[in-house]
């Protein structure tokens, strides 16, 4: 620490050096005079890490010490509450990018285009659609897929590909799409352009059998210092001229305190939980919540915490017959095993190298969600727009799992034998919102999250509906019916609706898509950045990170959060523009 602190003032500092943080840290530094600190909680070597860059080993990184693991309020609901821990985020340069599980999907323009009631013009889908392919690199090195999908990298430090078609689970793969379109569902490769339906093979953040992350961003740019295992503490602001000038942070290890200083903006990047937890820290914040717990208000911000969205989802697992999942070559000692570990060990290859979540299907269910009146009113109400997709967008992303999957499953055992399937069933928009509260002034203590998932009861409505609608595909679709031997741990109770709103209420878990808690806005009584993602009342300071995001992606969101740092690193530049000329 001595040594960055004889280095100061810094030109930008970023606080919090996950998905979007070392993504804008990157592109900042294209400049290299323009020298650029980046504070990371975590350690700082995720490329050295082999639960990290071994693609199937992703679902052992929960609970791990890359993992914030925060304890939090899942539902809380009159007739039922729930509390759990852990919630995983990732805790290491690369944040979450380093923790996820690998989808890269952009969402629908629909839903992009309902961002311009809170960002304007400029947060439309034809106005960040660029961001959203340039950071990454497409790789199809099969030549499997239409030509025209390059454009969905186009030079980016992340290299992108189709999962890798891993020859042991063909049959498996083979069993569910013929389910799919045996039951009049389609399959569409390009889910790209605009709008997202059918079932597809999904492109992921993996490459040559090893994880991608933002840390990439880093690569090259010895501009960019990294203080790791480092945690903020506090935003330095002057009360008076409300404006930022740098960070006070705390290595927790040692306690050794030290003062960083930026020459010209302060970037928060922490994450959904951590960014407002920060600017409540800072004087940021409701003024309420600011003075329970004793921090003099700066700016009084109720938007700070406030809009958290998630996507509930509903796992469950299907019973295979033997040999149609990976269970046996990636859970339990073996032949198969061994076979795994030394494929990956000699060329990265094999079900070791697989992101595992493969295939992606984006149905709607408008028939089945148009049988009940508790719908059918809100529909109106809402002036005939369906709530859960008003543009037409999909209302579910369901993932399917080739084998038991404990990171969603981890109330049960790991069945001792078979093969197995998880399957994810992920509400798109749901209506429930949740917050971001302190539990205290103490930096070092996580922040009170309530997801309040299923707050709404239309939510349980339509989660139960898309558990059904998946169920049937996948027990009486063609090919799979052959293959699926029952249920595990026990059978869905898939013919009554009492039963059914309870499995919602008693098996549902976060996607990891959580936003919105320092929403983007038109002015601080709509949100807390401006459409250039500063800080409402306080100059040099952003926050560029999914928290920003005002209505969730329909789908898993990293290809938005890195479109979000994308598209801010350019209007950083814009600004300073002496400094990029
Ligand atoms: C388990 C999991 C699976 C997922 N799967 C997918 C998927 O398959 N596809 C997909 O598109 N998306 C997926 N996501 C979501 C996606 O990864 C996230 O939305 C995205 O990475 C969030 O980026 P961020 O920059 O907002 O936050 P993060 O990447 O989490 O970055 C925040 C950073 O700030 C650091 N930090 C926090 N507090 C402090 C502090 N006080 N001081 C210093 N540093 C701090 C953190 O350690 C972290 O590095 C998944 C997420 C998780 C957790």
């Amino acid at each position: 620490m001595d040594s960055v602190a004889e280095v100061q003032p810094f030109d930008f500092i970023i606080v919090g050096g996950g998905t979007a943080g070392n993504s804008v840290a990157g592109r900042l530094a294209e400049n290299p005079k323009v020298r650029v600190l980046v504070i990371e909680a975590g350690i700082g070597n995720p490329q050295e890490i082999e639960n990290i860059t071994t693609p199937a080993k992703a679902f052992d990184l929960r609970g791990s010490q890359y993992d914030w693991a925060y304890k939090t309020t899942m539902i809380k609901r009159e007739d039922y509450e729930r509390v759990e821990k852990p919630n995983t985020r990732g805790k290491v340069l690369g944040g979450s990018s380093c923790a996820n599980y690998f989808t890269w999907i952009p969402g629908s323009k629909a839903t992009f285009d309902d961002w311009e009631e809170f960002g304007g013009k400029d947060w439309t889908w034809d106005n960040i659609v660029g961001y959203l392919r340039k950071c990454a690199t497409y790789h199809d090195d099969q030549k499997l897929y239409p030509k025209e999908l390059s454009k969905v990298g186009t030079g980016g430090p992340l290299q992108i590909s189709h999962a890798d078609l891993i020859p042991e689970i063909e049959p498996f793969r083979d069993a569910l799409t013929n389910a799919w379109t045996s039951k009049g569902h389609e399959l569409n490769e390009d889910i790209y352009s605009g709008t997202m339906h059918g079932l597809t093979h999904c492109l992921d953040t993996v490459y040559k059998g090893t994880r991608q992350g933002s840390f990439l961003y880093l690569n090259g740019k010895p501009n960019v210092t990294v203080l790791s295992s480092v945690q903020s503490k506090k935003l330095i602001i002057d009360p008076t001229t409300k404006a930022c000038t740098g960070v006070e942070a705390i290595n927790p290890a040692t306690g050794e305190e030290l003062t960083l200083t930026a020459k010209y903006e302060v970037i928060v990047s922490q994450g959904v939980f951590e960014s407002p937890k920060l600017l409540m820290l800072s004087g940021v914040g409701p003024a309420s919540e600011l003075k329970q717990h004793g921090i003099p208000v700066i700016v009084d911000s109720r938007h700070v915490g406030q809009n958290l969205l998630d996507h509930p989802i509903v796992p469950f697992v299907l019973r295979l017959k033997d040999g149609y999942g990976l269970d046996d070559h990636l859970l339990r000692p073996g032949q198969a095993h061994d076979g795994a570990v030394s494929a990956y060990c000699r060329d990265k290859s094999g079900p070791l190298s697989s992101g595992l979540l493969e295939m992606v299907g984006f149905p709607r269910i408008d028939e089945r969600l148009n049988k009940y009146a508790a719908y059918r009113d809100i529909k109106a109400a809402n002036g005939g727009l369906d709530p859960f997709g008003p543009g037409g967008q999909p209302h579910f992303e369901l993932d399917f799992v080739p084998m038991f999957s404990s990171a969603f499953q981890w109330h049960y055992p790991i069945p001792p034998s078979g093969s197995a399937f998880t399957i994810i069933v992920d509400l798109l928009r749901p209506l429930s919102k949740g917050e971001v509260k302190l539990n205290s002034a103490n930096p070092l203590q996580q922040a009170n999250i309530n997801l309040n998932f299923f707050g709404e009861d239309l939510d349980i409505l339509a989660m139960r509906e898309g558990v059904r609608w998946t169920y049937d595909v996948l027990t009486k679709g063609e090919g799979m019916k052959d293959i699926v031997t029952g249920d595990y741990p026990w059978e869905m109770p898939i013919h009554s609706d009492e039963a059914m709103n309870k499995v919602v209420l008693e098996r549902s878990q976060t996607g990891f898509h959580p936003c919105g808690t320092t929403r983007l806005s038109k002015n601080i009584e709509q949100g807390v950045v401006d459409p250039q993602l500063r800080v409402h009342g306080v100059k040099n300071l952003r926050v560029i990170d999914a928290s920003v995001i005002p209505v969730i992606p329909d789908c898993r969101p990293q290809n938005s959060v890195y479109m979000i740092a994308e598209k801010a690193a350019d209007m950083i530049k814009a600004q300073y523009s002496s400094l990029y000329s």
